[in-house]
């Protein structure tokens, strides 16, 4: 008899809430990994750095399982058809795996559970990815909350420490199921290449957090974390870095909220994981979707340093400040009038710490059709907000080395003007609202 434990978006060993439980119940657990065709499929780029990381990670968990005598097994197909297999190989009496809150996590695991129904084992499921999630934190009355700043107060009314305790998965590293190393696929094997841009590390240094506060906004200082990517995968732990956050920082604590809080908005409202605005008014927004444009933007060739140095950042490293995400997000909608889910999915296929739900919601919030957006009048000035975050050009040097010169490409759209054209085009879809 074996028990999996399913690894998704949480791949760590220690304060692990399904591998704990899974540990805590059974005596032959043994882990599992799938390379998830479905997903890995619709990645163009063979060298994607994501991949990667995953793969470098999963080798190195089954390095610290071969310590304990023990094994990952890792398959490379469909979820679907990897169960399958997996209910050939062995015989199983249950399945544990933590919470996944987007649409297609939540299908896949549905049926996961109808395959796994029909032979009568039970599929468990935990909460691990979050601090709070779905309707932990709603309003009185039963409802989510849709604006953050009253979330956020009741997230922190909400918390005890039981929250941020730890799992002590060690406690039954024993229960792991003695078996030889199962050889893992390799990149080459699943039609990827390595990656040649470098993951940040899992860990901050306190005095970072302690500044995060007055740094954070300026995008030519080490003011944030670079946590984004272990958050998203799982190579560190929520619980630990918001209790950590929590002594140091309310303002770190609170972007950790921002990030509870989309995702409690994705599981709540799962049409925007069909590509709809959050508001449906703003879908009748007649955008220019100029494709000319939209690939200057990509390209870092706006003539906006402040834009183009965002996203030349990005498509060197797969990170991008938060300052120049909302300035670059905002240049695409607004400036240039090109739809939200063109900008989207370029992010998605770039960001090391890509997220559907913080992705979606920095978007829309950009676009000003998502969950406490701003107003859609208030369209973001990059000159001014250079002025205020970049003041000395350093962000904007490192990253566009020719703007002073004269082979820096003109701005590819006049400000004022756009900005009217924004209006106009908002104020016809929408009204005065
Ligand atoms: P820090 O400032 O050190 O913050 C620590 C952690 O808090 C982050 O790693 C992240 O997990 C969380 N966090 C911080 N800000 C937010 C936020 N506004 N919403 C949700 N979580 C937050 N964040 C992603 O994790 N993935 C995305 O795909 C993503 N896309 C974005 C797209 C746009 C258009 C915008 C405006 C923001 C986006 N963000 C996204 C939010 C934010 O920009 C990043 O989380 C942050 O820049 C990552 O850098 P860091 O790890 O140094 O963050």
């Amino acid at each position: 008899q074996v028990t999996i434990c399913w690894f998704r978006r949480d791949l760590r060993l220690t304060d692990n809430a399904a591998l704990y439980y899974a540990l805590k119940n059974h005596k032959n657990v043994l882990p599992i990994f799938i390379f998830d065709t479905n997903i890995l499929d619709k990645l163009s780029d063979k060298k994607d750095a994501r991949v990667q990381f995953i793969y470098d990670t999963i080798t190195n968990i089954q390095q610290q399982l071969k310590a304990t005598k023990s094994s990952l097994h890792v398959l490379y197909t469909t979820p679907q058809k990897a169960f399958n297999e997996l209910l050939h190989t062995y015989q199983i009496d249950a399945v544990y795996t933590n919470h996944d809150y987007e649409k297609y996590g939540i299908e896949r695991d549905a049926a996961i559970n109808n395959l796994l129904k029909q032979h009568n084992i039970p599929f468990h499921t935990y909460k691990d990815q979050v601090i709070f999630e779905k309707d932990e934190v709603v309003k009185d009355e039963g409802k989510p909350y849709t604006v953050f700043t009253p979330y956020s107060k009741k997230w922190k009314a909400t918390l005890t420490s039981y929250q941020f305790k730890p799992y002590p998965n060690e406690k039954y590293f024993s229960n792991f199921l003695k078996i030889n190393p199962i050889d893992v696929p390799t990149l080459h094997d699943m039609g990827f290449e390595k990656s040649t841009i470098n993951y940040p590390p899992t860990e901050v240094a306190d005095t970072l957090i302690k500044h995060y506060q007055i740094q954070r906004d300026f995008p030519a200082v080490a003011g944030t974390s670079h946590l984004g990517i272990h958050l998203r995968f799982g190579t560190i732990s929520i619980r630990q870095l918001a209790a950590h956050a929590q002594s140091l920082s309310e303002t770190f604590l609170n972007e950790l909220i921002w990030r509870d809080f989309y995702h409690m908005i994705t599981w709540h409202f799962p049409y925007i994981n069909e590509g709809k605005a959050f508001k449906p008014a703003y879908d009748k927004i007649q955008w220019s979707n100029n494709m000319n444009d939209f690939e200057k933007w990509c390209a870092g060739q706006t003539g906006y340093p402040i834009v183009d140095a965002g996203m030349r950042e990005l498509n060197s490293t797969g990170f991008m400040h938060n300052r120049v995400r909302m300035i670059t997000a905002s240049f695409l909608c607004k400036h240039l009038l090109i739809d939200w889910r063109l900008g989207e999915a370029y992010f998605a296929s770039k960001l090391l710490d890509f997220d559907f739900a913080a992705n979606n919601g920095g978007w829309q919030w950009a676009a000003g059709s998502g969950c406490d957006a701003a107003p859609y009048f208030r369209i973001f000035n990059p000159y001014l907000q250079t002025k205020k975050f970049d003041a000395d050009l350093k962000y904007i040097r490192k990253w566009v080395p020719e703007f002073e010169g004269f082979n820096y490409v003109p701005p590819i759209v006049e400000h004022t003007f756009a900005r009217d054209r924004c209006l106009a085009t908002y104020k016809a879809a929408l009204g005065n609202t």
